[in-house]
């Protein structure tokens, strides 16, 4: 079966969606990317039809995925999992560590190349090197050796990123969602396109589950479906609501 034809009934299901390089576009700055308005058209059809069963599931802060999805508020996931918003509406803070020590541990190689950009996030930092891709490796050596010294992170390595993030992840985020209502009992489905989403594939296709991953883009994934690009899985998101449309109508 091809793309093209497969069938996702997304409103039955509970959907899970990384935000940059699955919805949007990545940018040459986190702060840059465009939103589609379409978008947010799919999303609130989506929240309507599946009762609420829809969450963002991001590395960025919450408040940042509520501005970028201004007015829609969904439940999600920001920091990879140590912010999340309920369904209902609470947010769920996981204890994390101190990012100070370690920043003053990156400081060094920042102040030596402006072409890199820090990100500081409540209990993560984001070593961006878009603009310097030639520093790629003593990005990984940098933050590699500055968490010797700091052992409550893990790194990442994600598109021209190079992260330090708590002991938690994505995956945690949905099987925390799939414990709560509307999410509970639905076959959950995960699209994303990065690493970090790979803990959140492995949480939706756990035999128990009989969910599914799909992953956006190259790169070995262990999602059982993939697509090409972010037009591809908005193009997902509006079949299934057409489809969906279509057979209430029909009866
Ligand atoms: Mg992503």
């Amino acid at each position: 079966m091809t793309e093209q034809t497969r069938h996702y009934d997304f409103a039955a299901d509970a959907l899970f969606l990384d935000f940059d390089g699955t919805l949007v576009e990545l940018a040459p700055q986190p702060e840059e990317i465009v939103v589609p308005p379409e978008l947010i058209t799919l999303l609130q059809r989506i929240q309507q039809e599946s009762d609420g069963a829809l969450a963002i599931v991001s590395g960025r802060p919450l408040d940042q995925l509520d501005f970028f999805l201004a007015p829609l508020r969904l439940p999600a996931a920001g920091v990879h999992g140590a912010e999340r918003r309920t369904a209902d509406g609470r947010i769920i803070q996981q204890p994390v560590p101190d990012v100070h020590h370690l920043r003053e541990r990156l400081l060094p190689l920042l102040n030596a190349h402006p072409d890199l950009q820090l990100e500081i996030k409540r209990g993560a930092l984001a070593l961006h090197y878009r603009h310097a891709p030639h520093l790629e490796q003593r990005c990984i050596d940098t933050m590699m050796d500055a968490l010797k010294h700091e052992p409550g992170f893990t790194m990442l390595h994600g598109k021209m990123v190079v992260e330090a993030k708590p002991h938690i992840n994505k995956g945690d985020a949905v099987a925390a969602f799939l414990r709560e209502a509307p999410f509970r009992g639905r076959r959950p489905v995960f699209i994303g396109d990065d690493v970090t989403d790979e803990a959140g594939f492995a949480v939706a296709q756990a035999e128990a589950m009989h969910g599914l991953g799909i992953k956006v883009g190259t790169g070995p994934s262990q999602a059982i479906h993939r697509v090409a690009d972010p037009a591809a899985v908005l193009g997902l998101l509006r079949q299934a609501l057409d489809a969906r449309a279509q057979a209430a109508s029909a009866g």
